[in-house]
């Protein structure tokens, strides 16, 4: 199923983000925890996209798993790093013999130790220009990124709207946010775009912070601004895992709860193969999702 006619058909969608495993074993490892996530019936699942080696193939099995295993529409993540146009050509052929319809496009982060993406060798500079090719190969439905808080690289965030502008122009046909702590941002952004005329859906993407120490490298690396409070009683606790994930799943609840009162279209919860993530967070997300159904439906 495209990703799209989903979005369009329902009034909210229930997404899961998860990444691939680099060995055989984590591989069946996944497989078999993915069996608790369909449980909540999410509405489909997306496949993140190493920086090389099997990871990549990992990113294909796992979405034709996910799609013709579990019966779940999936999305596989494609990036510009390290690809001739040749090489993404041909990734995106196996894509669709595969049966996989939805890609979501991404230039991907510079290499690790350097801080300024190169345009790979015969390759593509930015996420506009993979857009671009991937809607010139076939009708795939194509998701984009987005960054309520400015895309870390990029101070000025009216720029990197314009850069999200050129992406829907040259085909993105939904933007999935980054994550975000303080629901302010996302709904601020999201209501700057609708004024800048973008229709399409915009979904936000939720991960919950369980541990003061990733949360903090987590931020830095992706731009996002800790809101004080959670940061306080996170620092507090930094010596018990099992109170320091209690209060990342309540400041999650509580965003879920505010984002689906805002109308969401979507969430897309960034799960990190963490069953307990979709255990706790997946009821009130599925419950949102099957009544989305019912309205449509009805
Ligand atoms: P772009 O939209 O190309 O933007 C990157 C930077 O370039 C921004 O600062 C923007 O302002 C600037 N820019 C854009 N267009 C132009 C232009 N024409 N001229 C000048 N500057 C420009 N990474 C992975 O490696 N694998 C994944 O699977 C993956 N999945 C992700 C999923 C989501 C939902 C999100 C939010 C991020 C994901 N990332 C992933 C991270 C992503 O690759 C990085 O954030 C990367 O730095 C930017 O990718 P982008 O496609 O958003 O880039």
């Amino acid at each position: 199923m495209k990703l799209i006619d989903l979005y369009n058909k329902k009034d909210f969608v229930f997404s899961i983000e998860i990444f691939p495993p680099k060995t055989d074993k984590g591989v069946e490892k996944l497989k078999s925890t993915l069996k608790g996530f369909r449980q909540f019936a999410p509405d489909y699942m997306s496949v993140t996209y190493g920086a090389g080696g099997t990871s990549r193939e990992n990113t294909h099995e796992m979405a034709v798993h996910i799609n013709h295993e579990l019966g779940i529409p999936a999305m596989a993540h494609l990036t510009c790093v390290s690809h001739t146009a040749d090489e993404i050509d041909k990734v995106l052929t196996s894509l669709k013999n595969r049966n996989i319809e939805n890609v979501m496009a991404l230039r991907g982060d510079p290499p690790v130790g350097t801080d300024r993406f190169v345009r790979p060798e015969g390759g593509y500079q930015s996420d506009s220009a993979l857009i671009s090719a991937i809607r010139k190969h076939s009708s795939f439905a194509i998701g984009a990124a987005g960054y309520p808080e400015g895309h870390v690289e990029n101070p000025d965030k009216e720029e990197d709207r314009i850069h999200l502008h050129e992406k829907i122009a040259c085909g993105a046909q939904f933007i999935i946010s980054q994550f975000f702590l303080d629901n302010i941002h996302f709904l601020r952004w999201r209501d700057l775009l609708r004024h800048e005329g973008v229709s399409l859906p915009l979904i936000a993407g939720i991960l919950p912070p369980t541990n003061w120490h990733s949360l903090q490298s987590m931020s830095a690396m992706c731009g996002v601004s800790i809101p004080k409070q959670l940061a306080q009683d996170l620092i507090k606790q930094e010596d018990d895992p099992e109170v320091c994930r209690e209060i990342g799943f309540d400041h999650v609840e509580r965003q879920l709860e505010e984002l689906l009162s805002e109308g969401v279209e979507g969430v897309h919860l960034y799960a990190l193969n963490r069953l307990e993530t979709v255990e706790r967070l997946g009821p009130q997300l599925q419950k949102a999702s099957g009544e989305s159904l019912n309205a449509v439906t009805v």
